[in-house]
């Protein structure tokens, strides 16, 4: 929509309030309304927030501005204009960009500005036109969450169709139907007992434009749900992705569930994932696609996978990035811990889909990605290192074809495996970012401020609290 088509559009359907939505760094949707007033009486729409914007303090948002340079600007996008399926007043709903009102310049740490940035690298490389994304993103529904008494913990206990959390099962009455650990994929109601609240997730999904394929419970016991989107490119992704987890999170709440997108909420069951398929279009053309290749790819694909398994340590810390991810990533629950790829194996950092040899739908499936990624940030950071495999033809190696729990123990060692904590992440991005900083997509000082908020406020904070599982191991020693 064009800003005089959203006046249009907040007249026809009688919206009293405009939303505003921005991302922090760490990719959680901050907001503030105003009364519809702020657009209808305007006389001139170029005095109007789609030009002078609102201002905010940027000091209390996490990851932005120290308090002595707070001042900023959101100018909201008019293409992200909806009703917002969420709101019972009838709300418009707009995601804005972020400006510096000094320099009147895009904000550097805007995780939106980051993506379109990489867009524009893209475009500017003469590689492709146009990159596409379809992310997978799973997420546990429970029945409850209660927060742990002690502030000094921090614990969030599931209380939930789950029974107690992380040191074992304890099963709280057991209606007979639920699935076993490992047994959500995937037999009908009874068992699967969120048909009709996924439904209803993807009916306001549809309302609020976004295009869903297929929805589904996934693998772990009672609660695992995936619903897929229609893939779209880099900032559209992005901002989908925002929307789909605002309106789970919210129908689950109407219907006194709570929803987390933490990658593994439950220990001994699978996590969530966020599996992401990438491919890379020039004039209508899938780059990714040839017919005599490898699993059908193009020695473009090759090349962009090549970038991917080269720089994935550092990848992971925008992809994986938080302390929870890395007990997904742990051998036995379909979540990737080989850097190598492959067409068959799960295992594998990426797999090549091959449910169909149609030349559109030739794409590559990179699977650490988990949902607590900010997506703009991990989509744009995918993409540099995919680019710059292509730039310098970074061969991937043999694919790995062979199932990797019958390989010879020397032979299995040799593969290299995704970092094992936030900690080793984070400090491979600390040694490869190059490739993040060409075109200026990411700026130094983004790096820099997710490198010490890493470390700072989650890695720091956890290791220094005693775990709950080392009372179990220690406190009678
Ligand atoms: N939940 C698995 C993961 O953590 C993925 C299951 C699947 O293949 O969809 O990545
Ligand atoms: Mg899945
Ligand atoms: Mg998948």
């Amino acid at each position: 929509m064009k800003p005089d088509e959203v006046l249009q559009f907040i007249k026809e359907n009688n919206i009293e309030i405009i939303d505003l939505k921005f991302n922090d760094l760490p990719g959680l949707w901050q907001h503030f309304s105003m009364p519809a007033e702020e657009l209808t009486e305007m006389d001139d729409l170029m005095d109007s927030i789609f030009v002078e914007g609102v201002g905010f303090d940027g000091s209390s948002i996490r990851g932005f501005q120290k308090i002595n340079e707070s001042d900023m600007i959101l100018i909201p996008d008019p293409n992200t204009a909806v009703l917002d399926p969420v709101c019972q007043v009838p709300t418009l709903s707009m995601i804005c960009d972020i400006f510096d009102p000094m320099t009147k310049k895009p904000y550097t740490r805007d995780p939106r500005y980051v993506a379109k940035k990489a867009e524009d690298y893209l475009k500017k490389s003469g590689i492709a036109d146009t990159s596409y994304y379809g992310p997978e993103a799973e997420f546990f529904i429970l029945d409850d969450v209660r927060f742990a008494q002690n502030q000094h913990y921090g614990y969030y206990f599931i209380d939930s169709n789950e029974g107690a959390w992380n040191t074992g099962r304890e099963e709280n009455p057991n209606l007979g139907y639920k699935p076993r650990y490992k047994e959500g994929y995937f037999p009908v109601p009874p068992h699967d007992s969120l048909q009709d609240l996924r439904s209803e997730i993807v009916l306001t999904m549809k309302k609020a434009g976004i295009k869903v394929e297929v929805h589904h419970h996934e693998v772990a016991t009672g609660g695992q749900a995936e619903i897929d989107m229609k893939f779209d490119s880099l900032v559209n992704m992005g901002d989908k992705l925002m929307m789909y987890k605002y309106i789970v999170k919210n129908v689950c709440r109407k219907h006194n569930k709570v929803a987390t997108f933490m990658p593994k909420p439950l220990f001994g069951d699978n996590g969530s994932g966020m599996h992401t398929h990438i491919s890379l279009w020039k004039d209508g053309v899938n780059l990714f696609y040839d017919p005599k290749g490898y699993a059908l790819l193009s020695q473009t694909a090759l090349y962009f996978i090549g970038g991917l398994l080269r720089h994935a340590p550092a990848l992971m810390a925008f992809c994986a990035p938080t302390t929870n991810s890395y007990k997904r990533l742990v051998p036995g629950y379909e979540a990737p811990v080989n850097l190598v790829y492959s067409q068959r194996n799960r295992s594998a950092a990426i797999r090549i889909p091959m449910y169909s040899p149609s030349p559109k739908s030739k794409r590559i499936e990179f699977r650490p990605p988990d949902p607590s990624c900010n997506a703009y940030l991990a989509f744009a950071a995918m993409l540099m290192a995919g680019l710059d495999g292509i730039e310098n033809r970074i061969d991937p190696g043999q694919p790995l074809d062979k199932d990797i729990y019958e390989l010879p123990p020397e032979e299995a060692r040799e593969i290299p495996q995704v970092p094992g904590s936030l900690e080793e992440s984070i400090n491979a991005l600390e040694k490869d970012h190059a490739f993040l900083l060409k075109g200026d997509v990411f700026t130094p000082d983004v790096i820099e401020t997710w490198i010490d908020y890493k470390r700072e406020k989650e890695i720091d904070e956890v290791r220094t609290r005693p775990h709950p599982y080392e009372f179990y191991l220690y406190f009678d020693i």
